[in-house]
């Protein structure tokens, strides 16, 4: 038995035939890639007692009528959404196919059985591509693996498409070289792991409420915003309100908050934002 391995084009109109706005979205990680803490650091962020300086690898979901989408499947996922209460998920949009943001696919399983049904993933092509590879057992029957495995649709992001009745703007963003998805819907976006936001990107991030961005380090970096770069592009996009994200372990939560602009501070793991809808 084939396991969904379909791909379809995100376009068009949802199923509601309305579209509605989002009403919450929960940052269920704001870390780097390592995490933090780090793996063997002593630094002052890594030992710190503040439970604002423990952050996952970076994802965030998305509430909206009752129902509710994630972006990215980060390692910690089972964790986060133990962390957050999260009990329903309807579908999984990729920002990109890094290993911090894709390795914990296999969590999705307890939504399958919670809803009954497959779930949506939306992401561009190496994206899917790199799902397939990286979890082939999810995507094509092998006897070595009767057993639970997540039940997922493929779905290549082409353009704008509405999800759980949402209208989804794709946001290209360079990370590096690498071409990335940030996303808008509302007047929120979310856009991790950027080093650069083309012109024809900025106009889909004008007039937000909330932008939670990329911010690594003070350090550069040559595939992420440091904070001073990300302070500067927030400023230009100027939403009401900024909160950085995919943070390393250079910046104390505390002590960076209090240098940051008025309506700019560090996301922390299971902050949750609320829209007027
Ligand atoms: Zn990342
Ligand atoms: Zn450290
Ligand atoms: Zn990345």
């Amino acid at each position: 038995m084939l396991f969904l391995a379909l791909r379809c084009v995100a376009t068009g109109r949802g199923h509601e035939g309305h579209s509605v706005n989002p009403q919450r979205v929960i940052l269920l990680g704001t870390g780097t890639s390592h995490g933090i803490p780090m793996i063997g650091c002593d630094c002052p962020v890594c030992r710190s007692p503040d439970p604002r300086d423990k952050r996952g690898r970076s994802s965030a979901l998305v509430e909206v009528g009752g129902r509710s989408f994630l972006i990215d499947t980060p390692p910690e996922l089972r964790l986060q959404c133990l962390a957050s209460d999260v009990c329903r998920v309807d579908a999984v949009l990729f920002t990109h196919h890094h290993a911090d943001h894709i390795t914990g696919l296999d969590d999705l399983r307890r939504f399958n059985d919670l809803q009954g049904r497959p779930l949506g993933c939306y992401g561009d092509e190496a994206t899917l591509t790199t799902l397939e590879r990286v979890f082939p057992y999810a995507f094509h029957h092998s006897p070595d693996y009767p057993s639970s495995k997540p039940q997922l649709e493929l779905r290549l992001i082409d353009g704008p498409f509405d999800l759980l009745g949402v209208p989804i703007v794709p946001v290209p963003l360079y990370h590096g070289k690498l071409h990335v998805f940030g996303f808008r819907f509302g007047n929120f976006a979310y856009c991790t792991d950027v080093s650069m936001i083309p012109d024809e990107s900025l106009r889909l991030l004008a007039g937000l409420d909330v932008l939670v961005l990329d911010a690594l380090r003070r350090r550069p970096h040559p595939t992420h915003f440091n904070l001073e770069q990300a302070v500067e592009v927030a400023g230009r996009i100027a939403a009401k309100r900024t909160y950085f994200t995919h943070i390393a372990h250079e910046l104390m939560h505390e002590t960076t908050n209090t240098e940051l602009p008025a309506g700019m501070a560090l996301g922390q793991d299971g902050q949750v934002i609320t829209f007027d809808t």
